[in-house]
């Protein structure tokens, strides 16, 4: 009889995890035999964690914080992208060895082109962090061929890093005032740090200074309205939240596992919103 295959989501500590409910939603609609399960593994435990896993019992997982820069390093396999963005969220099997991807990039334009029509690469595009999120968006808006990027974040340094690892030419926008005149010609702007998340800290842009034809994303979906799309929508600018780049991050991960590229439904995006 073959084995139910467990998949994880590990973190310290792991707080209310989605992937789960995200996951278990899929394997379900698509009659597998597995079981994805939040794991909270303390950081002296991950080594410990990562030698006991078999690929006959286990898919792979997907890994929270603070674990993402450790499991990359302990990981002997790593995909072009995560190799270069330093970074993954996926783990899964190839030839017996754990096998890194970063699925993030992916997740967030996947869901911008569900939401809105962003085709404009020679539009200015502005990336509002410079942590690990905008890392993987940065890189996906590059690739998609955004030709004019501007990185605007509190820690100059950490932008100015950014590109120097991932050597693309984006330009950092060091001041407000450098912010402001950006906004008045530039077709998205997007929220990558945390500021907003659970209400808290708003995002302090002034949103009127863009184009009406302008799209706002923001990546935080805890409020799914954070108060910088509320701005937005109340400006009548195209709006764009987290909580699909959650969803299509989470799909890119199930087609490594299963070779089954999920669909992003209603019903679960529903079930998502009456968990958060
Ligand atoms: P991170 O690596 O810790 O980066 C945090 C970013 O937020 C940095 O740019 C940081 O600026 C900025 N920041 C934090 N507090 C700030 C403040 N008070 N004022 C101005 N800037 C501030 O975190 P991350 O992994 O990139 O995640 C960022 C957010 O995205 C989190 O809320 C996370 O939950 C969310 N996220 C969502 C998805 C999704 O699927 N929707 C996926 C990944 C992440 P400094 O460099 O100056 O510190």
């Amino acid at each position: 009889m073959q084995q139910t295959k467990n998949l994880y989501v590990i973190g310290w500590p792991i707080k209310h995890s989605r992937s789960p409910l995200i996951h278990n939603y899929w394997i379900k609609k698509h009659g597998l035999d597995a079981v994805y399960a939040q794991k909270q593994v303390a950081p002296d435990d991950l080594s410990k964690f990562i030698h006991m896993l078999k690929s006959d019992e286990c898919l792979g997982f997907n890994i929270t914080i603070p674990h993402k820069q450790a499991v990359f390093a302990a990981v002997p396999r790593r995909d072009v992208l995560a190799n270069k963005l330093g970074a993954c969220n996926t783990i899964s099997w190839r030839d017996n060895e754990l096998y890194a991807d970063n699925t993030d990039g992916y997740g967030f334009y996947r869901n911008l082109l569900d939401y809105s029509d962003w085709r404009q690469t020679d539009q200015p595009i502005i990336i509002y962090g410079a942590g690990g999120a905008a890392r993987a968006i940065l890189q996906a808006m590059h690739d998609a061929g955004a030709q004019h990027i501007y990185i605007f974040n509190r820690t100059i340094p950490r932008a100015q890093k950014l590109l120097a690892d991932l050597n693309i030419e984006a330009n950092i926008l060091t001041n407000s005032d450098e912010l402001n005149d950006c906004l008045a010609y530039a077709g998205l702007l997007i929220n990558t740090t945390s500021l907003g998340m659970n209400g808290e800290n708003d995002v302090d842009i002034n949103l009127s200074l863009m184009p009406k034809t302008a799209i706002v994303a923001d990546i935080v979906y805890t409020p799914l309205q954070t108060g910088l799309l509320k701005q937005a929508d109340d400006l009548g600018l195209v709006t764009v939240d987290g909580l699909g780049m959650l969803l299509h991050q989470a799909a890119k991960a199930f087609e490594i596992w299963f070779g089954i590229l999920p669909e992003v439904d209603d019903e679960l995006r529903d079930l998502v919103l009456s968990d958060l």
